[in-house]
This record gives C-alpha cells, sequence and structure tokens, in this order.
C-alpha cells in the first residue's frame, strides 16, 4: 500500500527525519491561508497523489505569493495529474502539499528497500539526486552507492558514514545523515514497510540536509498489525478492481492485455499468465480465486473481469485438487447467466469430476468453449480475442 507525500513526512518527522514545514490543503483558499501560516516568501504546491515524477507533470509548482499559492492549487485540485508513472488516465488530485520553499545546494538519493536476492534490507544512495534512478542505474551504475543491512545488527554508523562520505558530505553533516538513515531504518522495520524513497534528500543552504521528497510502500500482508498505518489508505488512488478484489479477498492485479483470466491458485494464474503470452495474447489481468473457489467467488471474479471495458475474451482455468471440478462448473453456468457474459469464455477444467464438469458445461446451453489442457485453452482464448477486436 502506498500513501501520500504528505502522510508519508508527517511519518518521517516523528523518526527524527528533518522535512520542510508544511501543511496539507484542499482548497485554494485552504492553501493560501496554509501559505500565510507557515510564513517566509516562496512556497512550494504539491499535487498529493500516489505517483512521483510530479514535477515534469506541472504536479509541483512554486510560488512567491499566497495569492499564487492559491492559483496553482486551483490548477491542481479537482483535475486528474498524468505524470510518467500514472498510466494514461491520471490520478485525481483531492489535496495539496504547501511548504516553505527550501534553497538546494544538492539533490542526492536515498532509499531503503527490501533486497529479495540477499533476503536484507538493502540502502541505496546516490550523489545525482531529483532524477530517475532506474535511468541512472542503467546509464551510470558507478554513481549508486548500496550496502545491506544485517538484520540482527541493524545499520552500523560506519556504514552510514561511508555511504555518506561516498555522496561527498562532510563535517556535521555525516552525522545528521547517519541519524536520517538509523530513523529511515527503524521506520521500516517498525511499521513493515516495504520501500522508502527520498529523492531528493537536498542538502539545503547552512549545509543541513532535508528530506524534500518522501515516497513510503507498505506490505500489505502486514497491515493487520498496523491500523495506524492502514488508516492512511486512500481508496481514490486505488485501482477500483483491485479494491473491490481485496474486499471479497480475490488476489487480483490489472494488467494491460485484454484476455481476462480467472484460475485458482497463484501458481498457476502465473502459468496461465505465461501460456497466453506464449500463444501471442495478453492478460487483462493476474486473479486467484482461491482454493475454496465457490459460486459466490466466481461470480464475483467475472463481476471484476467484466468491469475491465479492455476484456475481449475471458479464460477461466480451474484445477480441481481440493475442490470438485462439477461444482466449479455449476458456479461458473451460475454466474454466466448472473452477470451476462457479453465475451467469449474458454473453460479448462482438469481434476476431481473433471468429466462431469465439462458434461454439465456442454449440456448447460450457454455460448462456452470448453478446452481438453491449458495449451489448447490459452490458444482459444488468443484466438477469441482476436476475432472479438
Ligand atoms: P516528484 O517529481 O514527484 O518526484 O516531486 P519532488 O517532490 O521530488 O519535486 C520535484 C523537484 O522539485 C525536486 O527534484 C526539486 O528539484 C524541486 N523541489 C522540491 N522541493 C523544493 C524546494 O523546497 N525548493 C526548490 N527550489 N525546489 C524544490
Ligand atoms: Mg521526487
Amino acid at each position: 500500500m502506498n500513501i501520500h507525500e504528505y502522510q508519508a513526512k508527517a511519518l518521517l518527522s516523528r523518526y527524527a527525519v528533518p522535512v520542510p514545514p508544511g501543511k496539507v490543503a484542499r482548497t485554494p483558499e485552504e492553501a493560501a491561508s496554509a501559505a500565510s501560516g507557515l510564513g517566509g516568501g516562496r512556497w512550494l504546491v504539491k499535487a498529493q497523489i500516489h505517483a512521483g515524477a510530479r514535477g515534469k507533470a506541472g504536479g509541483v509548482v512554486l510560488a512567491d505569493s499566497p495569492q499564487s499559492v492559491a492559483e496553482a492549487a486551483g490548477e491542481m485540485l479537482g483535475r486528474r495529474l498524468v505524470t510518467a508513472q500514472t498510466g494514461p488516465e491520471g490520478l485525481p488530485v483531492e489535496a495539496v502539499l504547501v511548504e516553505a520553499a527550501s534553497d538546494i545546494e544538492r539533490e542526492l538519493y536515498l532509499s531503503l528497500l527490501i533486497d529479495r536476492g540477499s533476503e536484507r534490507v538493502a540502502a541505496v544512495a546516490s550523489a545525482s539526486g531529483g532524477v530517475e534512478i532506474e535511468r541512472l542505474a542503467s546509464e551510470q551504475p558507478e554513481a549508486i552507492l548500496r550496502f545491506q543491512v544485517h538484520p540482527a545488527t541493524g545499520i552500523f554508523a560506519y556504514q552510514g558514514r561511508e555511504i555518506g562520505f561516498g555522496l561527498g558530505l562532510e563535517g556535521g553533516q555525516i552525522g545528521m545523515f547517519v541519524r536520517i538513515l538509523e530513523g529511515l531504518y527503524r521506520l521500516l522495520v517498525e511499521k513493515d514497510a516495504s520501500q522508502i524513497e527520498i529523492n531528493p534528500l537536498a542538502v539545503v543552504a547552512g549545509g543541513e540536509l532535508v528530506a524534500l521528497d518522501a515516497k513510503l510502500n507498505f506490505d500489505d500482508n502486514a497491515l493487520y498489525a498496523h491500523p495506524d498505518v492502514e488508516a492512511l489508505r486512500d481508496p481514490s488512488q486505488e485501482d477500483e478492481k483491485e479494491r473491490r478484489a481485496r474486499e471479497h479477498d480475490l488476489s487480483y492485479v490489472t494488467l494491460d492485455g485484454d484476455i481476462g483470466c480467472m484460475v485458482n491458485g497463484a501458481g498457476l494464474a502465473m502459468a496461465t499468465l505465461d501460456l497466453v503470452k506464449q500463444c501471442g495474447g495478453e492478460p487483462a489481468n493476474f486473479l486467484d480465486v482461491g482454493g475454496g473457489a465457490s459460486t459466490e467467488r466466481v461470480t464475483e471474479a467475472f463481476k471484476i473481469i467484466l468491469s475491465d471495458p479492455k476484456v475481449k475474451a475471458i479464460l477461466v482455468n480451474i484445477f480441481g485438487g481440493i475442490v470438485r471440478c462439477d461444482l466449479i462448473a455449476r458456479g461458473i453456468i451460475e454466474a454466466v447467466k448472473e452477470v451476462h457474459v457479453g465475451v467469449p469464455v474458454v473453460v479448462r477444467l482438469e481434476g476431481t469430476n473433471a468429466g462431469e464438469g465439462r458434461a454439465l458445461l456442454a449440456n448447460s446451453g450457454l455460448a462456452i468453449i470448453a478446452a481438453n489442457d491449458l495449451l489448447e485453452a490459452a490458444g482459444k482464448a488468443v484466438a477469441a480475442a482476436r476475432e472479438e477486436r
């Protein structure tokens, strides 16, 4: 789960990581009075969306009077902001963060994340902040500094100092940097964050280090332990289909293609996506209906898949290990009748009572395309989607 920059910065402050003074606003008037309240002569107005690259997309504006703060906020609020990270529909801007502007001397990059390869928390830093780290990593890998944290010891101060010197920091900045790293690490561990990205971590006039931007991502599977974090969820920033799926305990991820996939089991779902691709198609989603694929879950899954206008065909791939295929077949028949599925549905049933299940589908009077194995099913779904286009 992601949270907004203003929420992330409030959390950072609690871990002694310096952030600029700022206030969230939901109307242009609130933005102007936030600026007056903060004082100073220059402010940043920052669109609050769950995506970065706002700067280049007009979502970060420098203003020099409360009136121009209100104008900038008025331009952003109530619109959708499209950035390089949002996809073409963009994300709705319902709040802006008004901050006292800092005089930036240098922009650094700093992040902590879970490195799956080493099974440890890794710190990644670079003296070239502000730019996209992915591009830097491919074009100038030597400009990226990193170290791993042993879970039993946490970050050693010497590791922080080494990176600090590598970033060209000096004097008191080294100690500041080590404290920031330690605060971020404590936040990551205590709140089960999976990634913290500070880009830029700025050296401002006077030499202080300040986190000018903050992106926090939390492990969904640990949210039950952190109601305070869960309370920061903003559904307006999340995919509607993924939200509905979560409410029904279905694992669903939206993808770009046009073949809706309904599968029981995460591994089988991934194998299904691979085969769709191998047959020349593009999956519209990953969907695991789970082991107990009841009629209700199958019906809800159909509804979620069909709410995606891109979907041109549906591939149902069920392996009856724990569940019985005849029960699944009944579920599919009821769901197709209830939901009024307007696109071709290809079904592959295998496992316990597969024969009975197939017979039920064949005699249902519904236009369901049967397939005997997974490769055949994927091929038929790809062909059906092609015809629908
Ligand atoms: P992002 O584009 O979504 O990553 O948004 P950021 O918060 O990182 O802002 C983008 C850029 O705006 C930063 O890289 C800075 O160059 C600039 N910026 C952000 N805060 C300040 C500030 O307080 N003062 C100045 N002068 N520039 C800032
Ligand atoms: Mg940034």
